[in-house]
């Protein structure tokens, strides 16, 4: 009942003519992108125009931003708003991520009022969560994730929880190649679940999407993919290669 949901985070990587090439690279793959799988690219701000007339005739593959800012707009200098990203075709955005919470101060009070903003200008905010390696080694990896996932969906009502996405990401499993166990995943996604029920519904949670990020490769991902609580995956290194992400969305089919 839930549609598979293949996200790349480019991260940092691809200005305009990369972008360009990887997404050509994409289309021009034998992938066929069936209606029960999602499929997300999410390059950096300054691509996303080039990334944008590049999917124009690309119906099934949509388009996010790796951030946002909550105000509509003004002077905070450097930021993006919600109708700047509606404006060049944005429909999701990824909020919280680790990186952004180590690097640049994001907290969970940011991704919960950036979360607010996104889903009422219609932007599905693609939130991430997940424990560091010190926060697994002490046991505190469930208390750890279960507080974001309740601070970020903070004031977010049931009418627009189908918006949401959550993005399990343990800390530890970024960019190591050491991707979490698939027992390990289910635990966490069917946790996350729980906290989803216990804030809105069984029914509501049961059709929010709760990805897996953290050295998805094509050689894991099946194993990943088939858990019953692993709704997709955000990717990091390997959507930067078309090979590896259609390989990606190949096996989640
Ligand atoms: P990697 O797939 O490179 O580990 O990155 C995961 C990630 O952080 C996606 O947001």
């Amino acid at each position: 009942m839930r549609n598979f949901l293949i996200a790349g985070n480019w991260k940092m990587n691809c200005g305009p003519q990369e972008t360009s090439d990887l997404l050509q690279g994409i289309k021009n793959s034998d992938v066929k992108i069936p209606d029960s799988i999602d499929v997300l690219v999410c390059p950096p701000m300054i691509s996303l125009t080039t990334a944008s007339a590049e999917l124009e005739d690309q119906e099934d593959i949509s388009l996010g931003a790796q951030n946002v800012y909550s105000e509509d707009n003004g002077s905070y200098t450097g930021e993006v708003s919600t109708q700047m990203l509606n404006e060049v075709g944005c429909t999701y955005v990824i909020l919280g991520h680790s990186e952004r919470r180590e690097y640049f101060g994001e907290t969970d009070k940011t991704v919960n009022a950036k979360a607010k903003k996104a889903v009422s200008d219609n932007l599905r905010p693609v939130i991430c969560v997940g424990e560091s390696l010190k926060q697994r080694k002490a046991d505190e990896h469930e208390l750890v994730v279960r507080k974001q996932v309740e601070a970020a969906i903070l004031d977010i009502d049931a009418d627009d929880a189908m918006d949401l996405v959550i993005a399990y990401e343990p800390i530890w499993a970024i960019g190591t190649g050491e991707s979490a166990t698939p027992e390990q995943a289910q635990e966490m996604h069917k946790m996350i679940r729980e906290v989803l029920a216990d804030v809105y519904s069984q029914d509501k949670a049961g059709q929010i999407q709760v990805l897996y990020g953290g050295s998805m490769k094509p050689h894991n991902a099946e194993e990943l993919l088939s858990q019953p609580d692993v709704d997709g995956g955000l990717i990091g290194g390997a959507s930067l290669k078309a090979d590896s992400f259609t390989a990606i969305i190949e096996i989640a089919d």
